[in-house]
């Protein structure tokens, strides 16, 4: 197979679209042609289906040491791979080649981590009534999974989803977001390398995600849909998956708040801020939104982070020293600059950055300078909606109470960050934030042992964790009367 020009993973083989369609993947920093992939309709989203359930009889009942070397064999090659995994990520995405790197290792872990875990996907015996009764609890993988993915970690997300399911014993179908659809097929080609029977991981590429996404809330042969993305589309899924009781895992926009209390270490929030806000230009679902300072340390707090965030080096993510990226594309773009507008309408002081970058490296990109807001108030677009770029907007509060209410007043509820030396004040804090996940002294959340998710509009279920493996199993319960 050429660098430059995929076909779709179905069954074990590269196959065109039914249709014959094909679309152009560009890179954002250059706005050129990476590579072409088939455009999929309907009808190859049913043909993966009904692989991915032609598959499922055989990877489901394997033992669990036969499909954890299996899994273990893709962890191996995605690591031998990285290098090029890598590079093919930054082209599709634009994010930094050290953070592509980073995101291809974290998300192979998942594979490894679950690799182990599958063996433990125990069963239960239950006392029961009487003496002739036996209570036993099964553990069954949900059957064929439809997996949609995002742009924003092109690689970690597609393995944050195949491992568990794996591990479960489920079959998967997996579609993988317009922009990034390069780093699924390549995780195709490894898992195909490594053997893994036809049929168990399926790939379709397609600019038309809602054709595809009907035939996944359609086909009864799906059992469930796995989705990361944005809290509308999350809804509509859901919705749609009602309609025949499919089970789903919903992974959808955050909104986070970074609380700095009077009494931290102000150079580990500084640093923890430019990790959580900056990576990936601020597309991230836990990106720090919201950046709330107690009074008495915001000017020191301000001052170290504006010198931070000035020493950001914004480019194309393959040249060396690059710490900053472009951003997906116009619209994302665009939603940026209309928050800075808005917010600078209504009062808010730009302290850095608070414009597109110009010059010959940045003409052809979607490139927008590390922006710092103060003077920000609670009714910006900015504090109300999540940005998804480099932008943060910098609050300050009095006290405890305070500072929750206004944290918790979104209905978001993915990821909080808070900052202090003082053990109350992080149990009191951290127990009363509405956030599926709360950082304390710390910007980052994704690993494969915990149980990485959000509450509210943020989703349901988990990724990571014997929690995530929950999310594709079914219990079933047997009541056995012993005869004689
Ligand atoms: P974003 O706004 O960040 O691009 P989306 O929620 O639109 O987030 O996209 C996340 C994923 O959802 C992508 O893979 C995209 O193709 C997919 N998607 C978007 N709309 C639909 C839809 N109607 N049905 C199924 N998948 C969809």
């Amino acid at each position: 197979m050429s660098a430059g020009s995929f076909r779709l993973y179905i069954g074990g083989e590269w196959r065109d679209a039914a249709g014959g369609q094909r679309f152009e993947v560009t890179n954002p920093a250059t706005g050129e042609v990476v590579a072409t992939v088939p455009d999929a309709g309907a009808e190859d989203a049913r043909a993966a289906i009904e692989a991915a359930h032609g598959a499922f009889a055989g990877w489901s009942s394997l033992p669990a040491h036969v499909r954890a070397r299996y899994m273990r064999k893709v962890y191996d090659l995605i690591v031998r791979n990285v290098e090029r995994l890598a590079r093919v990520l930054t082209e599709e995405n634009g994010k930094p080649l050290a953070e592509a790197r980073g995101e291809v290792l974290n998300g192979a872990e998942y594979l490894n981590w679950y690799a182990e875990e599958t063996r433990r996907v125990y069963g239960e015996v239950i006392p029961s009534s009487s003496r002739r009764t036996r209570i036993w609890v099964l553990r069954q993988p949900v059957g064929v999974v439809a997996a949609i993915t995002p742009w924003n970690f092109p690689s970690s997300m597609v393995t944050r989803k195949i491992a568990p399911a794996l591990a479960a014993g489920c079959t998967v179908v997996l579609k993988p977001a317009e922009q990034t659809p390069l780093s699924a097929l390549l995780i195709a080609e490894i898992i195909q390398e490594a053997g893994l029977p036809p049929g168990v991981v399926n790939v379709v590429t397609t600019r038309d995600p809602a054709a595809v996404g009907r035939e996944f809330l359609s086909n009864q042969l799906v059992r469930k849909i796995s989705f990361t993305g944005s809290t509308e589309v999350g809804k509509y899924l859901a919705q749609g998956a009602a309609a025949q009781m499919k089970r789903v895992s919903m992974e959808l926009g955050g909104h986070a708040p970074f609380i700095v209390f009077e009494d931290a270490d102000l150079d580990a929030a500084v640093q923890g801020a430019v990790i959580s806000k900056f990576r990936n230009a601020g597309q991230t679902c836990i990106c720090a939104n919201r950046i709330y300072v107690q009074e008495s340390v915001a000017d020191a707090f301000a001052e170290r982070l504006v010198e931070a965030v000035r020493r950001l080096r914004v480019g194309n993510g393959l040249e060396d020293g690059t710490s900053v990226g472009p951003l997906i594309d116009e619209a994302a773009f665009i939603k940026v600059e209309e928050h800075v507008s808005d917010a600078r309408r209504r009062g808010a002081r730009v302290l850095t950055g608070g414009h597109r970058m110009s010059g010959p490296a940045f003409d052809r990109g979607f490139f927008y300078a590390p922006t710092l807001l103060d003077q920000v108030s609670d009714d910006m677009r900015i504090v109300r909606e999540e940005t998804f770029g480099p932008v943060a907007p910098i609050m300050t509060f009095r006290n405890e109470d305070e500072v929750i209410r206004r944290a918790n007043d979104t209905n978001y509820g993915l990821a909080a960050y808070i900052f202090t030396r003082n053990l109350g004040r992080t149990v009191r804090v951290s127990e009363a934030l509405e956030y599926g996940m709360v950082a304390v002294n710390d910007s980052l959340l994704a690993v494969p042992q915990a149980p990485f998710g959000g509450i509210k509009e943020s989703g349901v279920g988990r990724e990571g964790g014997r929690h995530g493996l929950d999310d594709y199993l079914e219990y079933k319960y047997l009541s056995v009367v012993l005869d004689g």
